[in-house]
């Protein structure tokens, strides 16, 4: 594909994210549906460019856990990136509608998401970098496959500023500023399969707790009659954006600190289950496995013997 945005036409939006938004859009030469994400980047025309030549290796991705990528172009000020649009979206998405997914469910996520990590890793040496339900996607003929990963370190760069996400997936070495290895894609699995297996996130998202942000907003109702009203020393915005880096400093150091979180309560889920979540969750790297590692483990062989029909279960929402 030859991809011009002229050529597409908008039909939905599919989502928002931090950096940018996703359409779904006709590639009106062809008639191809695709998924166009539009990334809004802070960056020089040099580095732009770079940009797009390190996307080109998305082209070399040939892989059924992988979204298939159609190509990329500038818009200015914007990056477009062109890819197979997933007709039931992401899995946040299909939790925050149906609720807990079922664990059989759950255990094909986590056979797909290896599956995509190894072709990543072993032919490509990509590490994905950014595993969490939002970029696990899913479609009506049952397929889940993984999108957004790390194939450019420029792009990394660009949009990594404007980063203002609360939950956060990272492992216990990222956080402590350690070196990216697959390893850390695991652990970012292993919370993303918890939080998918009990339809919410398994940390307590201290940022999402407002209560006392309604208290600084208090402090800027109008002032009594008769009172002088004093302007406030600083913004509002400007406390809000110091109490969500409190609350990122907070949560990170519960990670690091705390206990990795289980597969809860005891009983509730299959002991394999249990068992191939801990082993995601082990906070020391060296005893953590890798993805291709845990494609071995007895939870995944399950999962791939199994005869759950997920295109079944897709058609339930
Ligand atoms: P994030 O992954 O942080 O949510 P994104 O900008 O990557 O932010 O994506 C926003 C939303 O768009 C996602 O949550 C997902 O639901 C949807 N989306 C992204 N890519 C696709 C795709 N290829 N097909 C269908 N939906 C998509
Ligand atoms: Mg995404």
């Amino acid at each position: 594909y030859d991809l011009r945005n002229e050529d597409l036409k908008e039909l939905r939006e599919l989502g928002q994210g931090n950096g940018g938004s996703v359409k779904l859009v006709e590639h009106t030469p062809t008639g191809t549906i695709m998924a166009k994400k539009i990334v809004l980047i802070d960056a020089k025309p040099a580095v732009r460019k770079q940009i797009l030549r390190e996307l080109h290796i998305m082209h070399d991705c040939h892989c059924p856990y992988i979204v298939s990528f159609y190509g990329a172009f500038l818009s200015d000020p914007n990056i477009c990136i062109c890819m197979e649009a997933m007709d039931k979206g992401s899995l946040d998405g299909i939790y925050k509608k149906i609720g807990p997914i079922d664990i059989e469910v759950v255990s094909k996520v986590a056979l797909a998401v290896l599956e995509g990590l190894t072709y990543l890793y072993d032919v490509h040496r990509i590490i994905h970098r950014d595993i969490k339900p939002s970029n696990i996607l899913f479609n009506s003929e049952g397929q889940i496959k993984i999108c957004d990963f790390g194939v450019s370190g420029e792009l990394i760069n660009s949009i990594a500023d404007t980063f203002v996400g609360t939950s956060t997936y990272m492992s216990p070495e990222r956080i402590q500023g350690a070196q990216y290895t697959v390893k850390s894609d695991v652990w970012s699995l292993g919370i993303s399969l918890i939080e998918l297996a009990l339809g919410r996130f398994p940390f307590s998202d201290s940022s999402s707790d407002d209560s006392d942000l309604s208290d600084l907003e208090g402090t800027l109702s109008p002032a009594r009659p008769g009172s002088i009203a004093l302007p406030p020393s600083r913004s509002l915005e400007e406390r809000k954006r110091e109490k969500d880096k409190r609350n990122k400093r907070k949560s990170k150091g519960h990670i690091v600190n705390e206990p990795a979180p289980r597969l809860t309560p005891e009983g509730r889920f299959p002991k394999m289950a249990e068992e191939f979540v801990d082993s995601c969750l082990l906070k020391d790297p060296d005893a953590r496995q890798t993805p291709k590692q845990l494609l071995k483990h007895p939870w995944i062989d399950h999962a791939r013997k199994s005869d759950f029909n997920l295109a079944e279960w897709a058609s339930t929402f």
